[in-house]
């Protein structure tokens, strides 16, 4: 049997970072599966589409093709063929993939693919549903989560650091309307499973929060 951590929670938690760090101590596989999504609302824009369920998005996804790689052992998303780990990370794209993953269609072409990978590897995944849908029988589950304000602080630093012209308002506006939409959309809302334990980082740096969190993951393989 394969081990699987599921860790879901708002944008700007800290998640990927510390999935990644803990991931990485632990040795498993660490999947971002909000890459996927991503990548899904990155062609919709590339292609000038409306991001809403219909015939449009149906027929493009019977036109893609999305593959998860690792290259160096960090997570690449290939679509059509093509890596586009370095064009998914702008707001637009999160906006996009948040409209686009409250389509059923789309949640059910990436489902597979995400239950593929903890099939054959030990993981951590990371994002919203996996303790509740993707992965319901997961070894462990952790919901992780920081105060609004301070998320999108997180948010707004990692943006300025890449260069991107930002302004806090919006980075915070926008956060709170994804996780609205996110945690009010029909199928798949983001909530913790029934069965998880609550990870609060707020106060707390990454390098704090990662030992805190190795911690509770092995006390709950441990059980
Ligand atoms: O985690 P990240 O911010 O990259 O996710 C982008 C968007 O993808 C989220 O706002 C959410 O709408 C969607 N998502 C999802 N289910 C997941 C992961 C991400 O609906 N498991």
């Amino acid at each position: 049997m394969m081990i699987s951590i599921a860790m879901d929670g708002p944008a700007g938690a800290g998640k990927s970072s510390l999935a990644k760090a803990a991931a990485k101590e632990l040795g498993y596989i660490y999947v971002d599966t909000g890459a996927l999504y991503r990548t899904l609302g990155y062609k919709a824009l590339q292609n000038g589409l409306t991001i809403e369920a219909g015939e449009t998005v149906d027929k493009m996804l019977a036109e893609t093709s999305v593959d998860i790689r690792f290259v160096d052992g960090e997570q690449h998303v290939f679509l059509d063929g093509v890596d586009v780990n370095d064009k998914i990370r702008t707001p637009e794209v999160s906006m996009a993939a948040s409209k686009i993953s409250a389509i059923p269609a789309v949640r059910a072409f990436l489902l597979e693919k995400q239950r593929e990978m903890a099939r054959h590897h030990d993981v951590l995944m990371d994002g919203r549903d996996i303790g509740t849908v993707v992965l319901p029988n997961a070894t462990v589950k952790i919901f992780i989560t920081a105060s609004p304000e301070e998320r999108a602080t997180r948010r707004y630093k990692e943006l300025l650091e890449k260069g991107q012209q930002v302004e806090y308002k919006d980075v915070y506006d926008d956060m709170v309307k994804r996780d609205y939409e996110d945690s009010h959309r029909a199928i798949a809302p983001l909530k913790p499973a029934e069965d998880s334990v609550l990870f609060d980082t707020t106060g707390n740096t990454l390098e704090m929060s990662i030992p805190l969190l190795v911690n509770l993951i092995h006390e709950r393989l441990a059980e």
